[in-house]
């Protein structure tokens, strides 16, 4: 039969901290037209260490590229239509390789994990009056375990291997926007070894104002510059795929997840604001090209440059550690759901907690606690309360502790949010979205294609000089619709509520020192 004509195509790497996925869109509409998805596993060989194999991720990568390809093969959808692919990635993880080999040289140091505790510690000592806020003008960041430097510090303490790759002149660190986009491009046989501003700015090594590798940041975590990748725009070809499908086309996207969440919701002006609701949770502001320093526990963050000449936008942002983590361990961990959707059956069986709260602090707290010393609890607990209830509390959880980072935001912005744009995985669970409405007290808005991250770094890749099928105008993206939630309990119920969360809250902190 006759292949179906649709004009320039633009495929996405998705690399999550749950899964790998690989989206084809079409340029023109946004419309997305196939994809595939493999989950990854996460390693916790110790209590707050979690860690990912490197070559598995990039395994999945390959095999969701070539399962999409045969997807549009059987839609006898001509995948020489892909003129472009993007990369989005989780932000933060670590990972250091050896160049000529191309293996990596320890797995991947997730974002969640506490390992450099004790680093970040010994770092705050030199730091006078050990304030965590030290850094901040230069990176936006607090020191915190949650970063790359100390995650690479960890591994040139600890790693014999790598500390004589780096002698030798073959180690190369790199986020995992790094290390795909090196080994999908060649790898040992001339990768190209770079990041783009956005990963660039969650390490802790980068200078958000000059968008440069800092010296005095490297030299404070000891961190040698000749292994750090060259930074580039968001979007500009970094260099072509050379094996499978998608031989040849060109690499021409780059953003960390929450960046390009932000430019797939189409974010571009001061103000505009998205929830993303993926392992962690993540709220970005587009504050427009000037960074503004939060005074209320936010992270200022490089939103996008998307081209070479093109200025920078920053972005304020509010990042909690465990949203859908809590989920998953509801499933794998206690068993009382066999699959992270069945939660919501649980919960809309009793559709309360039954004054049951749920702090899920397993990696610490972030934004805008920033306290490292909390861990999880479950309180409130009566005779009555069961399994439902804890379901409840835990998608409670992940709302309530949104609600605390839009309050930060709006102290910060002078501006409350009348809306807040949402997405992510998690948003498929319609009793969350209608918890989170009634917890913030504005209404909830979705998309109705939720791949919201892929389609921003497909946009990226899609609108990059030498590329050029995708206009980023908001207006052409037909095919993207909005489901909305409006509140429906009254503000008081809602304030009490929130009222008993923060009352958890403090009952969980003190408890790793
Ligand atoms: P990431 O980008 O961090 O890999 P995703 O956006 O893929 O995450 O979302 C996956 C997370 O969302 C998992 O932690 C999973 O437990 C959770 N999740 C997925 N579907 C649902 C659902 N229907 N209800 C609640 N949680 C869900």
């Amino acid at each position: 039969s006759d292949r179906v004509v649709l004009g320039p195509l633009v495929g996405s790497i998705d690399q999550g901290t749950s899964s790998t996925r690989f989206l084809v869109f079409n340029a023109k509409t946004a419309e997305l037209l196939s994809h595939h998805q493999v989950e990854i596993k996460q390693k916790f060989p110790k209590e707050g260490w979690v860690e990912q194999d490197p070559k598995e991720i990039l395994q999945s990568v390959y095999e969701c590229v070539e399962k999409t390809c045969e997807k549009l093969n059987q839609l006898n959808i001509d995948i020489t239509n892909i003129k472009a692919v993007g990369v989005s990635n989780q932000r933060e993880t670590t990972v250091v390789w050896d160049k000529t080999t191309g293996e990596p040289l320890y797995d991947a140091i997730v974002w969640l994990d506490l390992r450099t505790q004790p680093t970040v510690e010994r770092l705050l000592k030199i730091i006078p009056g050990q304030n965590k806020s030290f850094l901040k003008t230069k990176t936006g960041l607090p020191l915190s375990t949650y970063f790359s430097a100390v995650k690479l510090r960890w591994l040139l303490d600890n790693v014999e291997e790598i500390r004589q790759a780096v002698h030798d002149g073959r180690a190369m660190f790199g986020t995992i926007d790094s290390w795909l986009i090196w080994s999908l491009t060649g790898g040992k046989n001339g990768g190209v070894h770079c990041t783009d501003v956005t990963n660039a700015s969650r390490t802790m090594l980068f200078n958000i104002h000059s968008l440069e590798w800092d010296p005095e940041l490297c030299h404070f975590f000891d961190v040698p510059m000749e292994i750090l990748p060259k930074v580039r725009s968001s979007s500009e070809i970094y260099g072509l795929m050379k094996s499978g499908a998608l031989t040849g086309v060109p690499i021409s996207g780059c953003l960390g997840d929450q960046s390009a969440a932000l430019v797939g919701q189409m974010c571009f002006k001061d103000g505009q604001a998205k929830n993303t609701y993926g392992t962690g949770c993540f709220l970005l502001c587009n504050t427009g090209q000037k960074p503004v320093l939060s005074e209320h526990g936010l992270l200022t963050t490089v939103a996008y440059k998307l081209g070479r000449d093109k200025p920078v936008s920053y972005a304020l942002e509010g990042s909690v550690a465990i949203a859908g983590a809590v989920v998953r361990w509801l499933r794998d961990n206690l068993g009382i759901v066999k699959s992270s959707s069945e939660v919501e059956k649980l919960a809309s069986e009793v559709g309360t907690s039954y004054g049951c709260y749920f702090v899920p602090a397993f990696s610490g707290l972030y934004a805008p606690y920033w306290e490292p010393t909390a861990r999880g609890i479950i309180c409130g607990l009566t005779q009555f309360t069961n399994k439902n209830h804890i379901a409840f509390a835990a998608l409670e959880a992940v709302c309530f502790q949104t609600r605390e980072i839009l309050d930060a935001m709006n102290k910060d912005c002078g501006i409350p949010l009348s809306e807040l744009q949402v997405d992510g995985g998690m948003t498929n669970n319609k009793i969350l979205m209608q918890l989170q409405a009634d917890i913030l007290c504005i209404p909830v808005v979705k998309p109705s294609m939720p791949e919201t991250t892929a389609l921003g770094a497909a946009m990226a890749a899609g609108a990059a000089e030498g590329v050029g099928v995708w206009s980023l105008n908001p207006e052409d993206l037909t095919a993207v619709t909005w489901e909305r939630f409006e509140p429906q309990i009254n503000p008081e119920e809602s304030e009490y509520r929130y009222a008993r969360w923060k009352k958890a809250v403090m009952k969980s902190m003190g408890w790793e020192i």
